[in-house]
């Protein structure tokens, strides 16, 4: 009796250890992702799970390496420094390709666009983007830091009229205190901003037109023609554009 129990114990270890080996997540090396989810609709908190575009998109690249996708939430001007480092796999956070981050990370195939806007106050003086570099103007601008929006403001504006902060919402709510004029950002993050906030709009011209991609350490050109030939794959099939439809309608 008692060996027959030990013969079924065993028997049904072996057989749980084979359902759980291979397709199981948690045996599957893991792809580690930085971002910083504060930018609706490409990544955002939903309860305490980060959700939207280039989490779907980077779950989809995951999953096609056969890793299991971990985000690392920290603000936007870490990102690069963490992928140099190696603390991380890949950045990935509505990133725009850029000369001079290209000195510093490659980038993959672009996967979206994007393009810089103005949000104001609904009553604001500024009534479009040229107002703002008008001679003498004295308009503040609200960015974040390290952002496409921070290098142009900056370029345009002059250090003097332009203060970063850490993300978009600090940002946004700096303009509803009045501490600036207006806010510099991609488009689809202020749509997502004026929807969830009273008595803000986005000035009609667009101030930049915009590519983003994924960032690896520079020189990883093993995970950087995976995640392109994964790209490739997502585009022909349509799920890149699926998830976009999913978040932008
Ligand atoms: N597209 C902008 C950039 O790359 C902003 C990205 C972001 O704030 N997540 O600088």
């Amino acid at each position: 009796m008692k060996k027959l129990f030990a013969i079924v114990l065993c028997l049904a270890m072996v057989f749980s250890f084979a359902a759980c080996g291979g397709e199981k997540d948690d045996d599957k090396p893991v792809l580690k992702m930085a971002t910083n989810a504060y930018f609706q609709p490409y990544e955002y908190y939903e309860g305490d799970k980060i959700i939207g575009i280039d989490a779907e998109i980077a779950e989809a690249i995951a999953d096609k390496l056969g890793m299991k996708l971990e985000i690392k939430d920290m603000e936007f001007d870490s990102i690069i420094t963490a992928v140099q480092e190696g603390s991380v796999d890949f950045g990935m956070a509505g990133m725009t390709v850029r000369e001079d981050r290209l000195e510093k990370v490659d980038f993959t195939t672009s996967y979206a666009n994007g393009k810089q806007v103005v949000i104001v106050k609904e009553n604001s003086a500024i009534t479009s983007v040229d107002d703002l570099f008008a001679e003498g103007a004295t308009w503040k601008a609200g960015v974040q830091l390290g952002t496409t929006g921070d290098i142009y403001a900056t370029d345009d504006l002059g250090e003097d009229r332009v203060t970063s902060y850490n993300n978009a919402n600090s940002a946004v709510l700096a303009l509803i205190a009045g501490d600036v004029d207006c806010v510099v950002i991609d488009n689809e993050p202020a749509k997502a901003l004026v929807n969830a906030n009273e008595g803000l709009k986005i000035l009609e011209a667009t101030y930049a037109d915009e590519d983003y991609a994924i960032c690896v350490k520079k020189g990883n050109t093993e995970l950087l023609d995976k995640i392109n030939a994964a790209i490739d794959e997502l585009v022909e099939d349509g799920t890149i554009d699926t998830i976009i439809n999913k978040y932008i309608k």
